[in-house]
């Protein structure tokens, strides 16, 4: 019934100078999330975004809601600048909306139509109370409010507001590598950092043959589903092989700083990564003391091998926070698949919970730590996921 979306978005207009690059870079990501529906196009008119639809408002708009910018969005009806045939849209738009009081809210940038606003509203308002008997004006806090818009192409009227993620369209801050695990936690640290305009890429350790395929291929799928909300509808995920560090680690005589040890690793060969990618900051899934590898002391000797900027979203979160975002992003049913992870295979009886960077340094100065990371930087494969594109 809708042949346009209205697309709102918040916190860009701030950006003074910015702002058409902010502008243009949600609509790439926009039409990145609908290139495969079938839709009129997008204009972009004073600080608005429409999209005509093809009768299929409703799917096109599931798919703006996973798009970062957007504030909220109105399937809007358009009739022609002829006072009946806005009334009958007015009416159409208030039947298709719940509630019980409502006003009517007129504005004119088309000056020739011949009533004012406020005799337009007025005339609405009257015509919508004679139409529906269930309805009673309520100007203060009405359950809905019926918008008119007179301009040079047409009267666009619209009630229905559906909310969405707000946030930066993603890209707009620059790009970030996140390590994702298969976990629950990683996924959402990513989506969060994507809210704050993050092109976020991906970076998973993988330990065949000791972990199994169908590990990889969980991760592989949780990119996938959150390539929607990253930059352009893309998800760029690395692999990197972590198996000869493993076995290093295994021979080594400190079982319990085995996690740390690992997670150095991990951050090293990421932070090498990000730099060869043009990344900005690493990202990470650690919440404060959640497990022995996330303690202050854990957090704070795992984060000296490197001088990047490590952003950890979900530091205050508690799980089930946590767990509430990956249900509502789709992410918890995949991140729940019982495959082990390479540090579940390998995780020592009794993690130390307060290594210091001085006990790692030892370890460590044993082993041939840059021939590893190199070794492992050499075998790393990328994976790249689009919207839509998962079979
Ligand atoms: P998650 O649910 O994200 O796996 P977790 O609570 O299981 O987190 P850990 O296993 O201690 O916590 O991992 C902490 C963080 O280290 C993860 O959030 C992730 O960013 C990173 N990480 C852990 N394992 C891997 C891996 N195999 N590949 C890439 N990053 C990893
Ligand atoms: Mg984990």
């Amino acid at each position: 019934m809708y042949p346009l979306l209205l697309v709102r978005y918040g916190e860009l207009s701030l950006k003074g100078r910015n702002r058409r690059v902010f502008e243009d870079l949600l609509i790439n990501n926009i039409r990145a999330n609908i290139s495969d529906l079938p839709h009129g196009g997008i204009t972009k008119t004073f600080g608005r975004i429409y999209l005509e639809t093809e009768g299929n408002w409703e799917e096109l708009a599931a798919r703006l809601q996973r798009v970062f910018g957007i504030v909220s969005i109105s399937p809007v009806l358009r009739r022609e600048l002829d006072l009946e045939a806005i009334q009958e849209g007015a009416a159409l738009v208030t039947q298709d909306t719940p509630g019980q009081t409502f006003k009517v809210e007129a504005r004119r940038p088309n000056k020739n139509f011949p009533l004012s606003s406020p005799e337009l509203a007025k005339t609405l308002g009257g015509h919508l109370l004679r139409s529906f008997s269930h309805l009673k004006v309520d100007v203060h806090n009405p359950d809905f409010v019926v918008n008119v818009e007179v301009r040079s192409e047409g009267a666009f009227i619209y009630s229905k507001v559906l909310p969405c993620l707000g946030g930066l369209p993603a890209g707009s801050s620059g790009k970030g590598l996140l390590l994702l695990s298969g976990g629950i936690d990683s996924p959402v640290a990513g989506f969060l950092s994507m809210k704050r305009g993050v092109d976020v890429e991906g970076l998973h350790f993988h330990s065949y043959p000791f972990t199994s395929e169908q590990s990889k291929e969980k991760v592989v799928q949780l990119a996938q589903l959150l390539a929607p909300y990253n930059a352009r509808g893309r998800f760029r995920l690395w692999i990197a092989h972590f198996t000869e560090i493993q076995k290093a680690l295994q021979k080594g005589s400190y079982p319990s700083l085995n996690i740390t040890l690992m997670r150095r690793f991990m951050l090293r060969i990421a932070a090498q990564l990000a730099q060869r990618e043009g990344a900005l900051a690493l990202i990470t899934g650690d919440s404060l003391g959640q497990v022995a590898s996330q303690t202050m002391e854990s957090i704070h000797t795992i984060n000296a091998v490197t001088s990047m900027p490590v952003f950890r979203p979900l530091i205050g979160m508690d799980k089930q926070e946590i767990v509430e975002i990956s249900r509502r992003i789709d992410t918890y049913d995949t991140s729940i698949l019982p495959y082990d992870d390479c540090c579940t295979v390998f995780v020592p009886k009794n993690p130390a919970t307060r290594p210091t960077i001085a006990q790692v340094e030892r370890v460590e100065a044993e082993l041939d730590v840059e021939g590893l990371i190199e070794e492992a930087l050499a075998k790393t494969e990328l994976v790249e996921l689009r919207p839509n594109s998962f079979a």
